[in-house]
């Protein structure tokens, strides 16, 4: 099994941390790159039993200019042909402006999308459920996934449940 996964969501709420802990440490260097029009491969990984190619798709926020309209274009196209999306978002922040407007963005896309809930070693747990809830009635996700990128947790389950949709 082989397929693409576009990882997608606000500034800092842990997307290369994630990269780094899946594929490595040459991910860092790649992705302080400028952004691009281009979407390029950030890395690589290769299970016994699937091949995950994880892509960038710069430009997923609201243009400020022409570029990135271009961009946001390009983006946009890239993400109706990957085969799974991840939505990350920061356990310790509300849905916000910048949530909205990748949901938004994304309605009407046929891809499947995960929401992944990213720092979860950083709130309570008896948070969660209210956290999933307020992005539950936004967006019918094809999984939810919490996982802490930083420590670990519970990222094996979000990998095998990514390979089940290549
Ligand atoms: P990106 O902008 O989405 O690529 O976010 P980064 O991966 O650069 O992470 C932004 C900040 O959040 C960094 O200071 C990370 O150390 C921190 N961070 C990332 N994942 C976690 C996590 O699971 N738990 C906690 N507590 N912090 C995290
Ligand atoms: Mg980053």
């Amino acid at each position: 099994k082989s397929g693409f996964i576009s990882i997608i969501g606000r500034p800092n709420v842990g997307k290369s941390t994630f990269l780094n802990r899946v594929i490595g440490q040459k991910i860092a260097i790649m992705s302080d790159k400028p952004q691009t029009t281009r979407n390029k491969v950030q890395g690589v990984l290769t299970t016994n039993d699937s091949q995950m190619i994880f892509i960038d798709t710069p430009g997923i926020h609201k243009p400020k200019h022409k570029l990135g309209d271009f961009m946001l274009k390009v983006s946009k196209n890239t993400l109706r042909e990957v085969d799974v999306i991840m939505f990350m978002v920061n356990a310790e922040q509300k849905l916000g402006k910048g949530d909205e407007f990748i949901l938004e963005m994304l309605a009407g896309n046929p891809t499947p999308v995960f929401l992944v809930i990213n720092k979860i070693d950083a709130i309570h747990p008896d948070e969660l459920i209210g956290i999933i809830d307020s992005y539950k009635e936004r967006y019918n996700f094809a999984e939810i996934v919490p996982i802490s990128a930083l420590q670990g947790n519970n990222v094996e389950n979000l990998l095998a449940t990514l390979s089940k949709y290549l």
